[in-house]
C-alpha cells in the first residue's frame, strides 16, 4: 500500500511551498488508495515553537489536506531514536567518535590547504580502544566507503552519489540527542512510508538517508524531489512577493479550493486545463508529471482562479465563507440583507472574499464617506430635485420589492424629464457611496428600506 507523509519543520507558518509539497503527497496517497501521514519535524528545539506547529495544523485543516495518522511530534520519539543508535552501535554499524573541536577544525584547515573538500576522515571509525578521558564522544554512522548509492528520483530520475564523497553522518551529538537525517530515516522505516514526496533542497540528504536505511534492513521508500517555487522575478519565493504563509491566504479572502488548484498547476499540469476539482486532481495528479524546474508564482492567475471559484460556488457556500470576512470589517450580517442574498449579487464583482466583504459592507452600515469621483459626478446641486422626488415616492410604496422600486426610480425620471441615470446615479451614490452597484432596483431593496430613505436624506442635508 503507498503510503506518503509531509514531514514539516515547525519553524515559521505554513509556507506556500510547503503546502504544495503537502498537497502533492496527499494526492499521490489519495490517487493511490494509500495513506498520508503528517509528521511534525520539531527536534530543532531552538527554532520550533508551538505557534508554528498550530499554524501547521490550522492550515492544513484550513485546505483540507487530511491525513490518515498523525500529527507525530519527533520530540516524543527520542527513546525509539536511542534504541536505533543502540542496535546500530551493536552491529558495527556506527561508532563512537572522539575527535575534539580542535581536531576536526584542524583537518578541516589541513583540507582546505590541500583544496580538498573538507570532511571527516574517518579516523575513530575502527578505534577499538577505551573512551578517552575529558571527550564526550559523538556518534557517527558507518557510510559505505566504496561504491555508489543511485536514488531513482520519480521526478528527476536515476541520481548517482559516489559512497567515497560521502562521510561519516553524526547520528547522535555529544549530548546523546538523535540528528536531524537519522530520526528522518527512522521515523520512515517506523511508519512504512512507500514514497517521500519533498523539497530538492533535501536531495543531498538522501543518498546519507538510503545508505542508514540500508543498514538498518528497512525497505527504501522511493523518492521525488520538487523543485522549489520562485518569485515572478526569479528569485527565491519571500515576502518581497506578497503573502507566503498559507493563513494569510485565507485571511486575505482566498478559498482553499482555489488555493489548492493554485498550487497543484506550480510544477503540475494536464493539457492546458486550469480549473481542477479536488475529485480531478486526485484523478489525474501524477507525481511523475511534476516539472524538474522551478515554478514562479504568479498571485494574478491565483486571483483569477479564486474568482473563478466564487462565481461557480453555490451562493449559500460563499456566503458561509463570506461571513467572517464581514465580522473581520466589525459587520454582524445578522442584522441586515441575507449575505445569501447579497453574494448572489456580489460574487463576480470581486476577486477575493475580503474584496467582496468591503465591496459589500454598505449592504449593512451607512458609508461613511463618498467616493470623490462619484459625488463630483453625480451628487451635484441639481440633484437634489430627483433624489426627494424619489425619497417621497419610496416612503409612499406599499411593498419594497424591485419592481416597485424601478417603477417609482421610472415614473421620477419621468416626472422631471430626466434620464434614468440622473436619477440612479446620484441615488447609487446616496446609498452605496459610489458609482457602481449591482441593479439600483435590487440593491435599494437588499439595503432596506428605513435605511435608504435614511441615506438619502443624508445626501440632501
Ligand atoms: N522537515 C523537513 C523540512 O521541513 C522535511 C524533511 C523531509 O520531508 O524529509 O524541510
Amino acid at each position: 500500500m503507498v503510503k506518503t507523509r509531509f514531514a514539516p519543520s515547525p519553524t515559521g507558518f505554513l509556507h506556500i511551498g510547503g503546502a504544495r509539497t503537502a498537497l502533492f503527497s496527499w494526492l499521490h496517497a489519495r490517487r493511490h488508495g494509500g495513506q498520508f501521514v503528517l509528521r511534525i519535524e520539531d527536534t530543532d528545539l531552538e527554532r520550533s515553537t508551538p505557534e508554528a506547529v498550530n499554524a501547521i495544523l490550522e492550515g492544513m485543516s484550513w485546505l483540507g489536506l487530511d491525513y490518515d495518522e498523525g500529527p507525530f511530534y519527533q520530540t516524543q520519539r527520542f527513546d525509539r531514536y536511542r534504541e536505533v543508535i543502540q542496535q546500530l552501535l551493536a552491529e558495527d554499524k556506527a561508532y563512537y567518535c572522539y575527535c575534539t573541536k580542535e581536531e576536526l577544525d584542524a583537518l578541516r584547515a589541513e583540507q582546505m590547504a590541500q583544496k580538498i573538500k573538507p570532511r571527516y576522515d574517518g579516523r575513530y571509525r575502527e578505534y577499538k580502544g577505551a573512551p578517552r578521558e575529558g571527550v564526550e564522544p559523538v556518534i557517527r554512522f558507518k557510510n559505505p566507503l566504496d561504491g555508489i548509492t543511485v536514488i531513482d528520483d520519480l521526478i528527476h530520475g536515476p541520481i548517482t552519489f559516489q559512497n567515497s564523497e560521502l562521510d561519516d553522518l553524526i547520528i547522535a551529538r555529544a549530548d546523546g540527542t538523535p540528528t536531524y537525517n537519522f530520526c528522518v530515516v527512522v521515523d520512515d522505516m517506523d511508519m512504512g512510508i512507500t514514497h517521500v514526496i519533498r523539497g530538492d533542497d533535501h536531495i543531498n540528504n538522501t543518498p546519507r538517508q538510503v545508505n542508514i536505511l540500508e543498514a538498518l534492513g528497512a525497505p527504501v521508500p522511493k523518492y521525488a524531489h520538487v523543485a522549489m517555487i520562485l518569485g515572478d522575478d526569479g528569485q527565491k519565493l519571500s515576502k518581497r512577493h506578497g503573502a507566503v504563509s498559507v493563513l494569510q491566504y485565507r485571511d486575505d479572502g482566498f478559498l482553499p479550493e482555489a488555493v489548492l488548484n493554485y498550487l497543484v498547476r506550480l510544477g503540475w499540469s494536464h493539457g492546458d486545463q486550469e480549473v481542477f476539482s479536488l475529485d480531478e486532481m486526485i484523478r489525474l495528479f501524477d507525481i511523475h508529471d511534476v516539472n524538474k524546474s522551478a515554478s514562479a508564482f504568479n498571485t494574478g492567475k491565483l486571483l483569477w482562479l479564486n474568482q473563478q471559484y466564487m462565481m461557480e460556488m453555490p451562493p449559500e457556500h460563499l456566503a458561509r465563507h463570506l461571513s467572517p470576512h464581514l465580522g473581520a470589517l466589525g459587520i454582524d450580517p445578522s442584522d441586515g440583507p441575507d449575505p445569501v442574498d447579497v453574494v448572489r449579487e456580489m460574487a463576480c464583482r470581486a476577486q477575493t472574499l475580503k474584496e467582496l466583504a468591503e465591496q459589500s459592507a454598505f449592504f449593512y452600515v451607512d458609508p461613511q464617506s463618498y467616493d470623490e469621483k462619484s459625488a463630483k459626478q453625480h451628487l451635484k446641486p441639481e440633484a437634489a430635485t430627483p433624489l426627494a422626488a424619489a425619497r417621497e415616492r419610496f416612503a409612499a410604496l406599499p411593498d419594497w420589492q424591485p419592481e416597485a422600486i424601478h417603477a417609482a426610480v421610472a415614473e421620477v425620471a419621468e416626472a422631471l424629464q430626466l434620464k434614468m441615470g440622473k436619477v440612479a446615479q446620484p441615488l447609487r451614490v446616496a446609498v452605496v457611496g459610489r458609482a457602481a452597484s449591482p441593479g439600483i432596483d435590487v440593491t435599494l431593496q437588499l439595503v432596506g428600506r428605513v435605511a435608504v430613505l435614511r441615506r438619502i436624506d443624508r445626501a440632501l442635508a
